[in-house]
């Protein structure tokens, strides 16, 4: 068997979470329009007759340093390319950009197999450009494998598990066989409550904002489960509530039905938002709310 870890990068939307939910089958890493929903580093764990494919979803990596939040985001990406097997490098349109340098550099230094893949195809109109820019790719750099794909339509997505299996390292399971994730369920609630705040809110979005459970009880019928949306100014208060807190509603429906869907049982959600002043620029307060290594 090949086992090994595989670490998911690329600049912020080119869709590394959905990849990785589609390659898994279930949905354990949020996704949005917005860049940067993906704060936290996930495993998600695949096992296939070939083998075991250990997936770490990373944040972007950032070339602003400017704020606190940022600086952990470019150390969780740094710190996931120290400990893998393979890269999985994604892009989201057949163009380099400025941006893909730093990761140019930091991939020489890794010294580490590495695929390309070209994700979104389903929007990519001329095919043709694909030969030729994937002919200019190779020279760039010595890919092991550069693969089209559309995550969101699982187009292709057979021939780059195969792909990854076949470059992972003679290996025995390091995770039993039924596994999918390292985190709890109580963290994948947090991070449902999160997303659906993202789409809720889109632009209007607090940078800061945060979700925390404060208590989750599991019970043998349902999960009843406590959770504080934490923002910076009592602005972002009413924002994320809504008129007559319609858009906290809404949020908690549909965080609650994913949240069953996911530990496949019923739950209760009760949804908070409180205020916290200025914790992004504030390490401390940071790691108050969990964002620690
Ligand atoms: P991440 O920041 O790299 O983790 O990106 P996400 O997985 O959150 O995806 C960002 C956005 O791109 C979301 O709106 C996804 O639905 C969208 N997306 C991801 N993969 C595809 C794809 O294959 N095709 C299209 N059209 N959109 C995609
Ligand atoms: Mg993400």
């Amino acid at each position: 068997m090949n086992c090994g870890y595989v670490a998911l990068i690329g600049r912020p939307n080119v869709g590394k979470s959905t990849l990785m939910n589609h390659l898994l089958g279930q949905k354990i890493s949020i996704t949005s329009r917005k860049p940067q929903t993906t704060r936290h580093r996930i495993l998600g764990i695949n096992t296939t007759e070939e083998g075991q494919a250990i997936y770490l979803d990373t944040p972007g990596m950032h070339s602003n340093e400017k704020h606190a939040l940022n600086r952990y985001l470019n150390r969780t990406a740094d710190t996931t390319l120290a400990g893998v097997d393979l890269v999985v490098w994604l892009i989201d349109r057949p163009i380099w950009h400025e941006y893909d340098e730093v990761i140019f550099n930091k991939l020489e230094s890794a010294g580490l197999p590495v695929i390309l893949v070209l994700n979104k195809i389903d929007r990519l109109k001329n095919k043709d450009d694909l030969l030729s820019f994937f002919a200019e790719a190779q020279k760039k750099f010595p890919f092991q494998q550069m693969v089209p794909v559309s995550a969101l339509k699982g187009q292709n997505l057979q021939q780059l598990q195969l792909a990854i299996m076949g470059l992972l390292p003679e290996n025995d399971l390091i995770y039993p066989e039924d596994q999918i994730t390292d985190r709890s369920e109580r963290f994948l609630a947090a991070e449902i409550v999160r997303e659906k705040l993202t789409r809720q809110l889109g632009d209007e979005l607090p940078y800061a904002l945060t979700v925390e459970i404060e208590k989750y009880e599991d019970q043998v019928n349902i999960a009843k489960i406590y959770a504080i949306i934490w923002v910076e100014r009592s602005s972002q208060k009413s924002i994320v509530i809504g008129k007559q807190g319609d858009r906290l509603k809404k949020v908690g429906t549909d965080a609650r039905k994913d949240i069953e869907k996911l530990i496949d049982k019923k739950a209760y959600l009760q949804l908070w938002v409180k205020v916290k002043k200025g914790w992004s620029d504030n390490e401390r307060a940071l790691q108050s709310l969990g964002f620690n290594d």
